[in-house]
């Protein structure tokens, strides 16, 4: 049976920490293979917030490198970067047109920024049209989001439907694909696991980044167990397994800290070495071959789009 296709978008979100991992890239990392996916880095989406060069090339290098290192397979994904493939602007543009300007002024990311009395970017209020294109290229099947990120997939159907009723069927309405990963992972304070919080764990950390992060968990001796200690233990570790180790280390914490220092570093170290091992020419080697792939489809899509809308002649 042909796989479905599946398209997602990387952004660069900084150092990623262990809350990222079990919410967004393991979940991602377990099912790509059941696609024929595409990770596309969206870096002219990032231009809508970045207007430093040097820091968008290093966000480039550094998603594709977090990507890889969580053992996404090159060969097994058409790892490409948006900026690349010139058709995902030309095909904004077509449904840009097609849409309205009371259409787009629903959006969330654009109500927000009004909201917060920021006057938006035209290209943060065209976004859901780049991003429409990003998918509709593609002939996307799904797009993995989070609950935020519904109603870009809804902006994908109409212009898909506002297209396909202008001109024909082309393309095909996308769904969205809501990923589940394990809820949310506390932190070293007991919240939720942010990298504005200042409460995380390193993914790629050092044993001593990882040590000094573990040290740091705040005390809870509500029960008898140190419960945030704990609630970062069992991702690790079944229940099964940590009952005897919290049995016998009852009320000292710093046994438990020093096991769970030791549990962190061994899930880190394989990811971490293989991040270090991956250079800057590695990635560009993989976009460089991303990109050739994915220009292919896209030149064949756009190809029957131009002759739709009549600028080919
Ligand atoms: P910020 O503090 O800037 O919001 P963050 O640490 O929350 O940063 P994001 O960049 O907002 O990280 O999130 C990236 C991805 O990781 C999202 O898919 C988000 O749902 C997931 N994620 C972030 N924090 C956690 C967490 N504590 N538990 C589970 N998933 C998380
Ligand atoms: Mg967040």
């Amino acid at each position: 049976m042909q796989k479905k296709r599946l398209l997602t978008g990387l952004q660069s979100s900084g150092t990623l920490h262990i809350g990222n991992y079990f919410g967004a890239l393991k979940p991602f990392v377990d099912t790509y293979r059941e696609y024929e996916s595409h990770l596309m880095v969206a870096d002219l989406h990032a231009l809508t917030t970045i207007r430093d060069g040097a820091l968008l090339r290093s966000n480039i290098i550094d998603v594709v490198k977090d990507y890889l290192a969580v053992g996404v397979d090159p060969h097994e994904a058409i790892i490409f970067k948006q900026s690349d493939v010139p058709e995902h602007t030309e095909l904004a543009w077509l449904f840009e047109c097609l849409v309205t300007v009371p259409f787009l002024m629903q959006g969330h990311a654009y109500k927000d920024k009004v909201a917060k009395g920021i006057e938006p970017s035209a290209g943060l209020f065209n976004y859901p049209m780049l991003m429409a294109a990003d998918i509709l290229l593609y002939d996307t099947d799904v797009v993995p989001v989070g609950e935020d990120q519904r109603q870009h997939i809804e902006y994908a159907r109409e212009a898909a439907n506002k297209f396909n009723l202008a001109y024909g069927e082309t393309f095909t309405p996308p769904q969205e694909l809501i990923v589940t990963g394990v809820g949310t992972v506390p932190g070293t304070d007991g919240a939720k696991m942010s990298k504005s919080y200042k409460n995380t764990i390193p993914l790629f950390g050092t044993r001593d980044e990882i040590q000094k992060a573990v040290m740091s968990i705040v005390t809870d001796s509500t029960g008898e167990r140190p419960e945030h200690v704990y609630a970062i233990h069992r991702l690790l570790k079944s229940e099964t397994e940590l009952t005897p180790l919290y049995e016998e280390h009852k009320g000292k914490y710093k046994a438990l800290k020093d096991a769970l220092t030791d549990d962190l570093d061994a899930f880190i170290a394989p990811m971490r070495e293989r991040r270090a091992a991956i250079t800057n020419d590695d990635v560009a080697q993989i976009l460089k071959d991303g990109a050739t792939r994915a220009r292919e489809r896209a030149a064949a899509k756009m190809t029957a789009v131009r002759q739709l809308v009549g600028i080919s002649l």
